[in-house]
């Protein structure tokens, strides 16, 4: 029998709605459409969201847990045997080396009660991992640097104009929290209103494709574009002069009009290989011509050389622009937590990575709970105290994601245990000692909401939006499925540690159901787990709330802290930029011809949807893009394979054309591929990448795009 029931899809955090028929007697799903009726998403969903009857019922699925044998196979176990195992090892190893002896990595997967942190810092460790410092870290240290506004930045709602650099909100739908769920409705609205948009990126990518001004240079050049374009606002007067005379002051003015006066627009087209007139068009559109309205970075930035100071830069150009709420403006808040008071006033700098103690490895500190990621291969092969020796990963795979693979790969061959829970067999998975595939979404419960004050102001949607997510399905028939909850609290159980879960005291002897979770995350919440049940009764496809508390208010008296925006080590770090090749010519660097740039796809979310079977994918591999004029020119045709080299590995790709490419530039999906030397879906760019030069200070971010390569044709296509 059929029956149709509406949910939310979890794959990224746009959360879309989406109505499914379900087949009651197989407990498969048979359709998945958009919701039209969820007031946020209004009917969109995208090709990954579409997909969930493949995601859920593939053959490739796992479907019990899987213990690794000393031959490499794998043997199928029950949940309760590898638990039960792998509570040993643990508290073996913890026993023998410490709590510091046990690592996990939270991935993109995560569900919204989560306790891998709280199982980390409840058996005394502090290695935890997660993607924030794979690709956009440096938001954390541009904002402990220079300070933030504590009521955020101007909404998407408001705004005149928006500035994106290096982001295609039109695909990968998270990366702004402007633009979540339909973000083409959201944009084509916006534009009927007045709404103009700058996009900068080497690609004219799905969202470029739809600005009013769109500069096209080489990659890794947006600290020096951004620069200039401070450049240009101050030395127009652009700026917000009483905005910036109270909250920043004329000497710290002086200094970065100082420090950004070698930027002249006209050095940075150069070498941006822009044309003349680009910057000055840019800042006009933006500062002058504008009152609101918000300038933002991607992974394109996050990524690249010079992540942090264009980071830095980037959200410089907000605060000499004055663009964030200010008092009686509307903020989105976030439903889910306790209720706070928005103040239009300067959060100070705060350097938090300087209050833990530098790390063993390269004397890094920590961003908030995180370890960064780039430094966990040797945080497992440094011997001494505090080595890792047992690891666990959840919704995550660090060993397709983290850059050089290579390190990577041998760094987890040696941990004493290695425990993956995914649904699929991931480059990481492979490598694992114990497997336990979850539940995955639909199969159980969740709450969605528009991610609160993360980055100050920063919501995920431009919406107050909160929903519970009952189940709608069983796990499929004869199926050992665990939870990840369960899984960290279990675990916590046998080494004897208590966690503590927002705030709240686990009870540690009976096994905490998915609902009890959600209502501890919820407990302090401005919306109860309770009322959100309710409201799930009279609006089953969610609703949108009032939250007249999220008006800013004035600045406290005695609040009066400033932006710093060039301390002394950003001010270094544009010397250092200065001297770069990138500020020097037009190109690549010496001794090679293109730059690797990254790039999001529209039917996978990084490297989840890879192991799905080929057949249920539009490309079952990840093709390295060049310009069709270059394409011609290097005599390459459409599926032919090339080696791509940088100072650090080759690897091999097909090639293909892409109209919106710049010359110059080579672009690839990242996070495909299987385990070096394997034949899996596609390959791995962080082959070519290194994580022990041409890394940023504080949060050890590598280089991952904008990266020297060269190609080499090695096969013509068949
Ligand atoms: S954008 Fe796509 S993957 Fe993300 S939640 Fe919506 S349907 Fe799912």
């Amino acid at each position: 029998m059929a029956r149709q029931a509406r949910s939310v899809c979890r794959i990224c955090c746009a959360n879309c709605g989406v109505t499914m028929t379900i087949d009651d007697d197989e407990q498969t799903i048979v359709d998945v459409r958009g919701d039209k009726d969820n007031p946020m998403s209004q009917g969109y969903a995208c090709f990954k969201g579409l997909q969930a009857e493949d995601m859920l019922h593939g053959p490739r699925r796992l479907l019990h847990p899987l213990k690794r044998q000393p031959d490499g196979s794998f043997v199928q176990i029950s949940s309760q045997q590898a638990i039960d195992e792998i509570g040993d090892k643990l508290a073996a190893i913890v026993a023998r080396d410490g709590p510091q002896a046990v690592g996990t990595f939270m991935g993109t997967s995560k569900v919204t009660a989560n306790l891998q942190l709280p199982f980390i810092q409840a058996i005394g460790s502090s290695q935890f991992y997660s993607v924030h410092t794979i690709d956009q870290s440096a938001k954390s240290v541009s904002g402990g640097r220079q300070g933030g506004w504590a009521a955020g930045l101007q909404d998407f709602n408001q705004s005149e104009v928006l500035l994106f650099f290096g982001t295609n909100p039109l695909v990968s739908h998270t990366t702004m929290p402007v633009m979540s769920p339909n973000p083409s409705r959201l944009l084509k609205d916006a534009k009927q209103r007045g709404l103009k948009f700058i996009c900068i990126d080497p690609r004219q990518t799905e969202t470029a494709h739809h600005a009013d001004l769109f500069l096209q240079p080489l990659p890794g050049r947006d600290a020096a574009i951004a620069a200039a374009l401070i450049h240009v606002i101050l030395r127009e007067g652009w700026h917000d002069q009483a905005f910036t005379a109270q909250h920043v002051g004329e000497s710290r003015m002086a200094d970065l009009e100082a420090t950004v006066a070698p930027f002249t627009p006209e050095a940075v087209e150069r070498c941006s290989d822009l044309k003349p007139g680009d910057i000055v068009a840019v800042a006009r559109m933006f500062a002058r011509d504008s009152r609101t309205g918000a300038a933002y970075a991607g992974t394109g930035t996050c990524m690249a050389a010079f992540s942090n100071l264009a980071q830095h830069l980037i959200d410089t150009i907000n605060i000499i622009c004055g663009r964030f709420r200010r008092a009686g403006d509307a903020a989105v808040v976030d439903m889910v937590s306790a209720k706070t008071t928005l103040y239009a006033e300067v959060r100070a700098p705060g350097r938090g990575w300087e209050a833990h103690p530098a790390s063993r490895i390269r004397g890094v500190g920590m961003l908030g709970f995180d370890r960064l990621a780039s430094t966990l291969p040797e945080e497992i092969t440094t011997p001494g105290p505090g080595q890792i020796r047992a690891f666990i990963a959840c919704g995550a795979n660090p060993v397709a994601a983290l850059p050089d693979q290579q390190s990577a790969v041998a760094a987890f061959q040696s941990l004493e245990l290695l425990v993956v829970v995914d649904p699929f067999m991931t480059a990481t998975a492979k490598l694992a000692h114990y497997i336990l595939p979850p539940r995955m979404m639909y199969e159980r419960a969740d709450v969605s909401f528009s991610i609160g004050l993360t980055y100050p102001g920063m919501a995920v949607y431009p919406m107050n939006w909160a929903r519970v997510i009952p189940a709608v399905l069983e796990p499929p028939p004869g199926s050992d499925l665990v939870e990840e909850p369960h899984v960290f609290w279990s675990l916590a159980r046998r080494l004897g540690a208590q966690i503590t879960y927002n705030g709240v005291a686990v009870d540690m002897t009976t096994t905490p159901t998915t609902e009890g979770l959600l209502r501890m995350r919820l407990h302090n919440a401005s919306l109860s787990y309770d009322q959100l049940q309710a409201d799930l009764e009279s609006h089953p496809s969610g609703r949108i709330y009032e939250a007249p508390w999220g008006v800013v208010q004035p600045a406290r008296p005695g609040f009066n802290a400033q932006f710093d925006p060039m301390p002394a080590d950003v001010a270094a770090e544009v010397e250092d930029l200065r001297a770069s090749v990138l500020v020097r010519e037009a190109g690549a660097g010496p001794d090679f011809t293109h730059l690797l740039s990254t790039r999001r796809t529209n039917q996978v979310m990084n490297s989840l949807g890879n192991q799905m079977d080929d057949t249920l994918r539009r490309v079952p591999y990840n093709p390295a893009y060049l310009n069709p004029d270059e394409l011609a020119e290097l005599g390459l045709q459409t599926g032919d394979r090339v080696e791509i080299s940088s100072r650090h590995g080759q690897i091999e790709a097909v090639v293909q054309p892409d109209k919106r490419l710049r010359r110059g530039v080579i672009s690839i999906s990242h996070c495909w591929g299987d385990l070096p030397g394997q034949s899996g879906p596609g390959i791995n760019v962080n082959l070519l990448l290194t994580s022990r030069s041409d890394v940023q200070p504080i949060n050890a971010m590598p280089r991952m795009s904008a990266v020297p390569v060269n190609i080499r044709k090695v096969a013509s296509t068949l």
